[in-house]
């Protein structure tokens, strides 16, 4: 590839042919230690002609500190105004605060997670400062879109660290162990949910050696969930949707698949949830009187905690205790295990850069990719992102 160069004249305040400068603040939201560059993919980014700046400690929660920024060819600034001076490109995990947007120059391009429905007001003030926003997880799940992915490689993070603190809080071995003090009968593990972070934790508990249970809605998960060597769990309902996600089900089909979850949830000594459904609050999966009916010392790890979780009595950001049962609701799981998280998502994003520069090396002129247009979210002044522009006040385009 030739050196990237701004696509046009003065639009960030920057002279075309001169190299695209990357700019990767410090994540500031509280518990965020991810960040969204590594020193690997510097390496990679400098190597095609782009200039990249990492704000200083910006690496430290993940461990990769400055000097080995320094050491693949970035340049470290001390703070915001240096970091973003010229910057034509924003890279960053969380979506920007209002007051971030109003550090950036008219015409940056800030790429990452947007969370648009939570974040609106910063939505609207990149629309009226002439910000661009490509958000991640409106990137489409199609084959050539995998290596940009973010939702899937921070999802695989969750499924992984959820299987891992779910051990944690178990009073019991995981597997089955033979010993002169006795035999011990190996947990059952069992997963709700098999899309990407269910099928890590049935992978991670299995690689721990548990008895693993899968259930998901999409008869096609039973393939994925065998394939790892556990038991699916089939009920006669297919309720695969539009694009492989989830539709929801029937007030029949529910009942029936509660009493199925019901009684395997009941035999588990740890319970991971994942299941979800794009836009909607999660499904109920275990109520408050199946988790009574559940053995003492169970775990329940609910990863759909922050969209009103699986379980009735979860409580996001806490790890609460009811009916002698251990019921986690971790928020922001990713950022547990914020090395590779990192390692992930900053390949993600060189993944998605190619997108955004022509053969020539210069910023495309026009969105037409296909994963361009849909994760488009905000640019020249408007919200390209139909469902967040009606959720906007005023439906103002
Ligand atoms: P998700 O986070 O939207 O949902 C997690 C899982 O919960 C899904 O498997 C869903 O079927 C399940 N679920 C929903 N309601 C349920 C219920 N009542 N009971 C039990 N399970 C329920 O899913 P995801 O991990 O983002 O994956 C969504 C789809 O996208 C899957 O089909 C996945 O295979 C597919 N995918 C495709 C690609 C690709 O081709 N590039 C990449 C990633 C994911």
């Amino acid at each position: 590839m030739s050196t990237p160069v701004v696509a046009q004249d003065g639009e960030s305040g920057v002279p075309a042919g001169r190299p695209i400068v990357i700019a990767v603040p410090r994540e500031l939201v509280p518990g965020e230690l991810r960040v969204a560059m590594v020193p690997e993919v510097v390496r990679n980014l400098t190597k095609s002609g782009y200039v990249v700046r990492i704000e200083h400690d910006a690496g430290a929660g993940a461990f990769y500190p400055d000097d080995l920024f320094t050491a693949a060819g970035a340049t470290i600034a001390s703070g915001r105004p240096g970091l973003l001076d010229g910057a034509r490109i924003v890279l960053r995990v969380q979506p920007p605060t209002v007051a971030e947007v109003d550090q950036l120059a008219e015409g940056t391009i800030v790429i990452g997670f947007m969370n648009a429905s939570n974040n609106l007001e910063a939505i609207a003030r990149m629309r009226d400062r002439n910000i661009t926003a490509f958000a991640l997880e409106l990137v489409p799940r199609i084959t050539r879109a995998q290596g940009m992915d973010a939702l899937s490689s921070q999802a695989t993070a969750a499924g992984y660290t959820a299987a891992i603190l779910g051990a944690d809080n178990c009073p019991k071995f995981l597997p089955m162990l033979t010993t002169a003090a006795g035999t011990i009968r190996p947990a059952t593990v069992l997963i709700l949910g098999a899309g990407v972070a269910g099928l890590m934790a049935i992978a991670t508990a299995k690689r721990l050696g548990a008895i693993v249970e899968a259930y998901d809605v999409r008869r096609a998960a039973g393939e994925q969930v065998r394939s790892l060597g556990a038991k699916f769990l089939e009920l006669e309902i297919n309720a695969e949707g539009a694009g492989g996600y989830a539709r929801e089900l029937t007030p029949e089909e529910k009942a029936q698949e509660q009493q199925m979850v019901s009684a395997a949830v009941a035999r588990a000594d740890i319970v991971i949830t994942t299941a979800a459904i794009p836009g909607r609050r999660a499904p109920l999966l275990i109520t408050r009187e199946t988790v009574a009916t559940m053995r003492p010392g169970a775990v329940i790890v609910d990863l759909a905690a922050e969209s009103g979780g699986n379980c009735e009595l979860t409580e996001a950001g806490r790890t609460i205790n009811k009916h002698g049962v251990t019921i986690i609701g971790p928020q922001n799981l990713p950022a547990r295990v914020p090395f590779h998280s990192s390692q992930m998502y900053a390949k993600n994003l060189q993944s998605f850069l190619t997108l955004l520069v022509d053969k020539d090396g210069a910023i495309v002129k026009e969105f037409t990719d296909e994963i361009l247009v849909a994760s488009l979210l905000v640019h020249a002044g408007t919200v390209r992102h139909a469902p967040t522009r009606d959720l906007m006040s005023g439906g103002r385009p």
